[in-house]
């Protein structure tokens, strides 16, 4: 059963590291990537360094190097997704520097490819297909609520939650949102670099027999580029967009970390973000992070400290 395949994952919390591939173009860059191993460990090294000590080594659940397709991610995300229908919470993140592939992993290069959609689609897709599967004695309805944490705030206009019955419906509420976002196309682009992103999907399962209803939610976060930002050039908007993008991921960093030390205190109160995905954090809930990597030499000082945050919470 789908239960005991989610029971098999180590644990409630998994991260995935994801490295994109150098783009069209850059065919001549160097990477920082030295080792994948089948097993999730993952060498990052500085090619301009020489000597000692120059490699270091990392262990997640697993690895996906550049090659990775968005379907082969998917496999492994599944379970995941699926054991919301069973009624868990389940919290999906992409987490890394802007340019790392957060948005390509969780959303895809655009809305037309139907084989580079991305994790969000996907889960909605087979959510919807196996809700089918099971309407002789399970009734399901799905709702989607999409949400930007910018400066941590949550605005109130966008929080609706929509019924949704197919995967077309999703993409038409996306394509919606996508062509009010268009209106201030270039700014609003940059500045989703520095808001989070949530997409929420809520299940309600009836059983038709008992009527015993189940809830499970999923968040689907593609969070704000986690670059360090250098004090003595950010000021004003700049700086305070800064402060609370830090503020909300380390909030991030420190919920999940106590999740995984199975502390008696876990501080969700201290971010918007944190607050918002409760839910979805800790007690019976599953969470996954990628990691998500840019292999470029100049990314080298950005690889080691998104590796460290990763490594803190896994
Ligand atoms: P982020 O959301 O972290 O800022 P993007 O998802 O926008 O990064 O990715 C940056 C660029 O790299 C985009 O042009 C994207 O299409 C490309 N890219 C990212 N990951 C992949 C991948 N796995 N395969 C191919 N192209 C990718
Ligand atoms: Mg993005």
């Amino acid at each position: 059963r789908l239960y005991n395949e989610v029971q098999d994952l180590k644990g409630n919390i998994r991260v995935y590291c994801r490295i994109r591939p150098f783009l069209p173009g850059q065919s001549k860059k160097q990477t920082t990537i030295d080792y994948i191993g089948e097993n999730g460990e993952l060498v990052v090294a500085n090619p301009l360094k020489q000597g000692k000590d120059t490699h270091r080594m990392f262990k997640f659940n697993k690895v996906f190097g550049p090659a990775t397709t968005q379907e082969d991610v998917f496999r492994d995300t599944q379970p995941l997704i699926r054991s919301v229908l069973d009624g868990y919470n389940v919290c999906i993140f992409a987490y890394g520097q802007t340019g790392s592939g957060k948005t390509y992993t969780m959303t895809g290069p655009s809305l037309s490819s139907v084989e580079n959609w991305g994790v969000n689609y996907r889960a909605l897709n087979d959510l919807f297909n196996i809700s089918q599967s099971r309407k002789s004695s399970i009734a399901y309805e799905v709702g989607v609520q999409m949400v930007e944490v910018y400066n941590e705030q949550v605005p109130v206009p966008d929080a609706s939650m929509y019924e949704v019955k197919s995967t077309a419906d999703v993409l038409e509420l996306m394509n919606i949102g996508l062509m009010n976002r268009a209106i201030g196309a270039t700014a609003l682009n940059e500045r989703s670099s520095r808001s989070h992103s949530v997409l929420t999907v809520h299940v309600r399962g009836t059983d038709l027999e008992t009527n015993v209803v189940l809830h499970g939610n999923l968040h689907l976060v593609d969070l704000a580029g986690s670059e360090r930002v250098d004090r003595s050039e950010a000021t004003g908007d700049r700086l305070r967009e800064a402060q609370h993008i830090n503020k909300s991921l380390s909030a991030l960093g420190d919920v999940i970390f106590a999740l995984a030390q199975k502390s008696p205190h876990v501080p969700y109160r201290n971010s918007k973000l944190t607050q918002l995905l409760q839910s979805s954090l800790g007690g019976q809930a599953k969470t996954l992070m990628f990691v998500q990597l840019n292999p470029d030499v100049e990314s080298y000082s950005e690889t080691v400290s998104t590796l460290k945050f990763a490594e803190r919470v896994s």
